[in-house]
């Protein structure tokens, strides 16, 4: 073990729900040096029908921010979740929160916003893992910058800022552990990001490092190559490149905040998914590039697959239209003008069909009329009810007979492709289909490339 790399670990909402999923994670933490940098969720579910803590925190201040209940009150089942678990780590000698929650409620009541309220979780979590590891706890408020407000819309995460303050920081701790999800705007007011941002901040941290891995576990054992839900048992994807990742998210796969994957790309830092219930799995390796890692020959030629339904497509044709110069950018500058999302645009010679989510049609149902007079076109046909499947993997543009297959296995299944897009990367294929052949049609891709011989 080279003991002067460095790990930054990101724990999941349900790796630290309870005492006993802390115990699993100090033991991860402790099994390997490396693992420097802990990045902590607030506590999240225990069984299905229990609530995370920060849906309990936005509750909380609701109630006694903008409907005036008594902070004390409405703060109790918060207050012990965490006690149970500082009680149940046998911390409860040496650690107590009391002051914390004293500070936090009266905050509730001076109003002090919701994105105040939810860092809560992740905040004192991280204090309680802290205590626990015997690690040094680094408020994110103090490394985690955000723009103000003032000058921009909305909340604008200063990359840069934040990056030389972790790195001066870090650089004097050799183990600490920086709470998710949160940080603070020049004024010390304190900001999130999304839902499941933690995933983001241990990414942040892993760059300003320079860290060799950025390891991200939660209750699953990595991504799946296809939707379990659809698919019995899919095989998990051992190594994945960024860009299949991206496409994968994309089309509705998730595991990771989406943000996650841009500050380590940048830095070339591989992350793994991991599983803090089954530690002794490998889990998902999100690489730059396959290349830096050694591609055996049982690596699938597919990466993954993944869908989403409710797209529709408008079919637009022209005589001549392969002559007409400015004929697409008129189309597509009217689209800027209502601010309108396309996904993808096929094209023939004299034909043109634009793929878009319904709900963008939806929003303007005249676009249909207004491409006609623009455009100068007599046919013009509008087709809803498609789902959009991408069938990815890098293993694709050095094997012939790929595009074959997929279609094979959809022919005879008595599925009809009636959009076919392949980029010229040649990392995925996207096709849609009608609805209702969906799951048959994820199935059958899936079978014809993990469960066939070619
Ligand atoms: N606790 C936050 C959430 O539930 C952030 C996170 O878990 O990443 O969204």
């Amino acid at each position: 073990m080279n003991t002067s790399e460095k790990y930054v670990v990101k724990f999941g909402g349900s790796s630290l729900a309870s005492a006993e999923q802390f115990k699993k994670v100090c033991d991860i933490i402790k099994s390997d040096e490396r693992r420097r940098y802990i990045v902590p969720s607030a506590p999240g579910k225990r069984c299905n029908d229990d609530t995370k803590v920060t849906d309990m925190l936005y509750a909380c201040y609701d109630a006694v921010a903008l409907h005036n209940k008594d902070a004390t009150v409405e703060f109790e089942p918060i207050k012990k979740r965490f006690d149970g678990i500082i009680a149940d780590l046998g911390l409860a000698s040496v650690l107590s929160l009391d002051n914390e929650y004293e500070q936090i409620c009266e905050n509730f009541k001076q109003k002090a916003g919701s994105d105040y309220a939810a860092s809560r979780g992740e905040y004192l979590n991280g204090i309680i893992l802290a205590k626990y590891l015997d690690f040094e706890f680094i408020d994110a408020a103090k490394v985690i910058k955000f723009k103000s407000a003032k000058s921009n819309v909305g909340r604008v995460f200063d990359a840069e800022l934040t990056n030389a303050a972790l790195a001066t920081m870090l650089s004097k701790k050799p183990y600490a552990v920086i709470p998710g999800f949160y940080g603070a705007s020049p004024s010390g007011k304190i900001k999130t990001f999304s839902r499941g941002g933690s995933d983001f901040t241990g990414s942040i941290v892993a760059r300003s490092v320079n860290a060799n891995l950025y390891e991200n576990w939660t209750d699953v054992s990595g991504f799946l190559a296809a939707d379990p839900r659809i698919v019995d048992n899919p095989e998990i994807i051992r190594v994945i490149t960024y860009r299949e990742l991206r496409e994968l998210s994309y089309m509705g796969a998730t595991v990771l905040h989406e943000d996650a994957i841009f500050p380590v790309r940048e830095a070339n830092i591989p992350i793994n998914i991991r599983n803090t219930n089954a530690p002794f799995e490998r889990g998902t390796l999100i690489v730059h590039n396959s290349l830096d890692f050694e591609e055996t020959s049982d690596t699938p030629i597919i990466t993954g697959i993944a869908g989403k339904k409710d797209f529709s497509v408008i079919s637009i044709d022209k005589d001549g239209m392969n002559n007409e110069i400015g004929f697409l950018r008129r189309i597509l500058t009217l689209f800027e003008e209502l601010d309108v999302n396309f996904e993808h645009i096929p094209t023939g010679i004299d034909t043109l069909c634009i793929v878009l989510e319904s709900s963008e049609l939806d929003k303007h149902e005249s676009l249909p009329e207004q491409i006609r007079q623009v455009a100068g076109i007599n046919h013009i046909v509008v087709e809803s009810g498609l789902a959009m499947l991408a069938v990815v993997g890098r293993g694709m543009r050095e094997k012939r007979g790929t595009a074959a297959r997929i279609f094979a296995a959809l022919a005879h299944n008595g599925i009809n492709a009636r959009i076919i897009d392949q980029g010229s990367s040649e990392l995925n294929v996207i096709i849609g289909i009608v609805e209702d052949d969906f799951n048959k049609a994820i199935r059958s891709i899936y079978d014809i490339f993990f469960n066939t011989k070619p």
